[in-house]
């Protein structure tokens, strides 16, 4: 089974405009759809929508917790949700402007988890997750959760013996990989937060899978720099007409982890992700990508040894 944690979730509400943002004019809107925000959500999406069984965990305010699980119904996604009490899950801004490619994106900081609602987490982990399971924790944190519980939670993690993953960026990145995991994709921007000053790409990925059995430093269209035990390659994408790319890392992540499960080689789940995201980011919303796109895209994704 894998289990994802998104512990800030977020309702995105997509705001398409009807043309370019304009300061001193009425910005009319021409629609407005609702998406999953949260990462740890946009990899359980991917991994659904590839037939391979997983959960979302985490937490969900309960003022608007029917919006939220709406979304998530509509998607597909089996979820167990931690509720905390008379909050609201907080809500994204994406503005999309008509013809111009990349979003806006404008978020809430989210609302504060108790020590109860923290408990009530770990609880649920503790009474779910085995040794064989696949973890992935995702996306930023709560306010009222510190890195001390980041730990803990990994700390709990490695006491069962699960195989962990984490999407995560600055300090938590850094406490994550100190704690011991067994996954990470930091992007070309978040590495710089781990790696040491002066030291190539390369060298700084080999370095890292010392300790972590997957590392992958995605580079948006660029592609990937991806190492496990003493196999290292360099991805390059097909190249494609982007919409937005927001999410094209949690679509790699999901797909790359669903792929493991399914005992595929490293090179396979490598270029099966870097296919799939490379279908989402020709969608303009942060999750929506085809398999069947996918699987066409993936004989066209250059994989080359390091
Ligand atoms: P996220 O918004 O999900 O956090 P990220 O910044 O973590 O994204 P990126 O490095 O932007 O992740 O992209 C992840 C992967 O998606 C890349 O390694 C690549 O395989 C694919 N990808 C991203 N942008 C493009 C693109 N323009 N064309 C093709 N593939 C892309
Ligand atoms: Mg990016
Ligand atoms: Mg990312």
């Amino acid at each position: 089974m894998i289990y994802t944690i998104t512990l800030n979730p977020t309702i995105d509400r997509l705001l398409y405009l009807g043309g370019k943002l304009t300061k001193e004019k009425n910005n009319r809107l021409d629609r407005i759809a609702y998406d999953l925000g949260g990462k740890g959500h946009h990899g359980s999406y991917a991994m659904s929508k590839l037939g391979v069984e997983n959960q979302a965990l985490g937490f969900c305010g309960t003022t608007n917790k029917r919006k939220l699980e709406k979304i998530l119904e509509e998607k597909g996604i089996n979820h167990d949700l931690v509720e905390v009490y008379g909050k609201p899950t907080r809500e994204s801004y994406v503005l999309l402007e008509k013809d111009v490619s990349g979003s806006i994106l404008i978020t809430e900081k989210g609302y504060a988890v108790s020590n109860y609602d923290k408990s009530l987490l770990f609880d649920k982990i503790e009474e779910k997750v085995e040794a064989e399971d696949t973890v992935l924790i995702a996306g930023s944190m709560p306010p009222g959760f510190e890195i001390e519980d980041l730990e803990k939670l990994i700390n709990l993690l490695n006491k069962i013996g699960c195989f962990i993953a984490c999407d995560l960026s600055g300090e938590a990145l850094k406490a994550a990989v100190k704690a011991g995991i067994n996954f990470i994709k930091p992007n070309r921007f978040e590495i710089l937060e781990i790696a040491e000053q002066g030291r190539s790409l390369l060298d700084t990925v080999k370095e890292l899978t010392k300790t972590i059995d997957y590392v992958i430093v995605s580079q948006g269209g660029a592609g990937s720099l991806c190492g496990h035990k003493n196999e290292f390659y360099q991805i390059t994408p097909p190249v494609v007409v982007v919409k937005n790319d927001t999410g094209a890392g949690d679509c790699f992540v999901g797909s790359f982890l669903a792929s493991l499960t399914q005992q595929k080689t490293f090179a396979e789940a490598l270029t099966m992700a870097t296919a799939c995201s490379a279908s989402k980011v020709q969608h303009d919303d942060s999750t929506t990508f085809s398999v069947k796109d996918a699987q066409n895209l993936q004989e066209k994704v250059i994989l080359e040894k390091l």
